[in-house]
């Protein structure tokens, strides 16, 4: 009798973690029985920089490790990815000038980011910051982590949600919720616990600006307005110093250290330190040492306001317009909520107080608290924590295509979800078999002007008079803010939906690749399949090469010409059964090539015949 074995090992324990997904810092947290608390890695570091960077063996690494790289191999090390999430090559022209790694000139759609040898979308990027960050959490927890809430700007769309969700997929986490950043923030302050209120978030981090208006009500968030702009932040602060000290540094040095991108990289790394610095100290010291020489400057935090003051009110004017989309007066917000690094700068604190009329909540750290109430909504989703409902809202109007290039909008901009909007269409011609529902997003009137979401065919409605067909359309954004789209003719019932793929995003095809090619084992799988592939080809053009060999077509062919193609062929079979896909697919287009004639020889028989057996009435 045969025994089996029996394993008396204890399953690992899995968790959930909530993740910050930053443009300049990441960061991931968990639900302790005590409350959210930030997971460090093994070196105690808490904030894990989003920087990607290939190294000169191969590898991707993340976070410390790679911002280190930034200063030797900036060609191949990605920071601010965010930025290009969900992005279609167009959509970053500009933005993408400012950086020093380079996109993939043949990427059309999908950016693809060319890092030395490899060429990699922004969801694998980012899959690298969150890999680094569930081992982070897996070894400080001992525990397996394969499910995540990730957080995002409010202002989000459809294509740069998808484009997250993507990346988690990527890293081997199951996305279950993506919590808006200021509905994080305000859950890490348990303002939910409030009755009712309405909040501010004011999120000042290293690139971007951002200012939400949540209300509360019966313990349920609301997300009313958002603002903000995407190119202002601590890397403003930064690049207004290091301009400054590069100047003093040529006229003290004689040299110009501008052209040094390794200096400049030094030089920008001793600004922050100063600035950071600044928030907690009245005075500090720029020290910069570089290649033998050694610079010193005095900087105290009147000067460095007196600096600062026109970044800091370039945040008023956004919170300004916000509130008045929210339709509150300053007087009527009731909690203001700091968010991000810049808001530990002292001016910041005090213009934020000073145009909401009420002390900012800055009890917690501003870098971690959106990790934390990930972490809160995380607890949420695994049962360890009572239910809260939360509800957020959609940055920007959806609709449908209609008539002359019009958009009919169904969802409005600002409205919260989960939302679900119905309209009835008609047609526009008699008889017309096919409506084209074409799913669009903006503010703006014309098609031309808005970002077009998704197109499909609702087919084989019931033929009628123009106007007489019903179609109603139904768009619903789900708690992710990710839209479906449901087309139903009214009198058939016949039904079409999507759940729309954004026209920059990756096709789930493209995903399952890159699943695939990231997992080290599958490449032989992967190989293999390729192989397969290259096989079926080879039998396809065997099976035809035969099938004209016997036809009147090969006789056509010129003695060397047949020749050729017999040795193609020869080298197809031999190809055939080895383990290499590139030599089967190289001798398969010889033998195309080769078959050329043939081909067209055939064709021509085919056609004459077609013609000989056409009728003429
Ligand atoms: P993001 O949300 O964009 O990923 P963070 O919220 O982590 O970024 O903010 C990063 C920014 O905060 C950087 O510009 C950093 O220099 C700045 N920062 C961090 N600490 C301080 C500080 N003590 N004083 C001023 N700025 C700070
Ligand atoms: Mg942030």
């Amino acid at each position: 009798m045969s025994t089996f074995q029996i394993d008396f090992g204890e399953a690992r324990r899995s968790k959930v973690v909530g993740i910050d997904l930053g443009t300049t810092n990441s960061l991931v947290a968990y639900m302790d029985l005590t409350g959210p608390e930030i997971i460090a890695d093994s070196e105690g570091r808490r904030i894990v920089p989003s920087v990607v960077s290939l190294t000169t063996d191969g590898n991707l690494v993340a976070g410390e490790p790679a911002r280190e790289l930034l200063l030797t191999s900036p060609e191949r090390t990605v920071y601010s990815v965010k930025r290009l999430m969900g992005k279609g090559a167009d959509d970053v022209k500009d933005e993408v000038k400012l950086f020093p790694f380079r996109i993939d000139p043949e990427s059309t759609g999908v950016i693809k980011l060319k890092l030395g040898d490899r060429t990699l979308t922004p969801p694998e990027i980012s899959a690298a910051v969150l890999k680094q960050l569930k081992e982070n959490a897996e070894t400080a927890l001992d525990a397996v982590v394969e499910q995540a809430v990730i957080t995002v700007p409010a202002y989000f769309n459809d294509a740069q949600r998808q484009a997250t969700k993507d990346a988690g997929r990527l890293a081997g986490l199951e996305v279950l919720r993506l919590v808006n950043e200021p509905t994080a923030a305000s859950l890490a302050y348990g303002l939910d616990k409030r009755q009712d209120g309405v909040i501010a978030v004011y999120d000042f981090g290293g690139g971007t600006f951002d200012i939400s208006i949540l209300r509360l009500h019966d313990g349920i968030f609301e997300v009313l307005a958002t603002n903000g702009d995407t190119h202002l932040g601590g890397d403003d602060i930064d690049n207004l110093l290091l301009r400054i000290a590069l100047e003093d540094l040529a006229s003290e040095w004689k040299t110009d250290l501008s052209t040094d991108a390794e200096g400049v990289q030094r030089l920008r790394r001793a600004v922050i330190r100063a600035k950071e610095e600044l928030s907690f100290v009245p005075e500090t010291k720029l020290a910069f040492d570089y290649k033998g020489q050694h610079y010193q400057r005095a900087l105290d935090r009147a000067i460095f306001e007196r600096l600062i003051a026109p970044i800091v009110e370039r945040t008023l004017e956004p919170c300004r317009a916000c509130l008045k989309d929210a339709a509150h007066t300053p007087e009527q917000i009731d909690e203001v909520v700091m968010v991000g690094g810049s808001t530990r700068i002292p001016l910041v604190r005090a213009a934020v107080e000073r145009l909401f009329k009420s002390k900012p909540h800055t009890e917690l750290n501003p870098d971690e608290v959106v990790a934390l109430g990930a972490a809160v909504q995380a607890g949420i989703l695994s049962g360890d924590v009572e239910d809260k409902l939360l509800l957020d809202v959609t940055p920007l109007s959806l609709g449908i295509e209609t008539m002359g290039g019009v958009v009919s909008k169904l969802i409005h901009r600002n409205s919260t979800i989960p939302a679900s909007a119905t309209e009835q269409f008609t047609t526009a011609v008699d008889g017309q078999r096919n409506v084209l529902i074409h799913v669009l997003q903006g503010e703006r009137e014309l098609v031309k002007d808005c970002r077009s979401l998704a197109r499909f065919d609702l087919k084989e409605i019931a033929p009628m008079p123009a106007g007489f067909a019903r179609i109603d359309v139904r768009l619903l954004i789900d708690a992710n803010g990710i839209l479906n789209v449901t087309a139903r003719d009214a009198r058939t019932g016949k039904e079409q939906s999507v759940e729309v793929k954004p026209s920059y995003g990756l096709t789930e095809d493209q995903v399952e690749a890159m699943i695939r090619e990231s997992i080290e084992k599958g490449e032989e799988d992967l190989r293999e399949r390729q192989v397969r592939e290259a096989r079926v080809e080879a039998d396809n053009i065997l099976a035809a090469t035969e099938k004209a060999q016997r036809s009147d077509a090969w006789n056509d062919l010129s003695e060397p010409e047949r020749q050729d193609v017999e040795s193609a062929k020869r080298g197809l079979i031999a190809a055939y059964h080895g383990s290499d896909h590139r030599v089967i697919n190289e001798k398969l287009e010889a033998l195309n090539q080769a078959t050329h004639t043939l081909a067209e020889n055939m064709m021509n028989t085919a056609v004459r015949g077609a013609l000989r057996g056409t009728k003429i009435d």
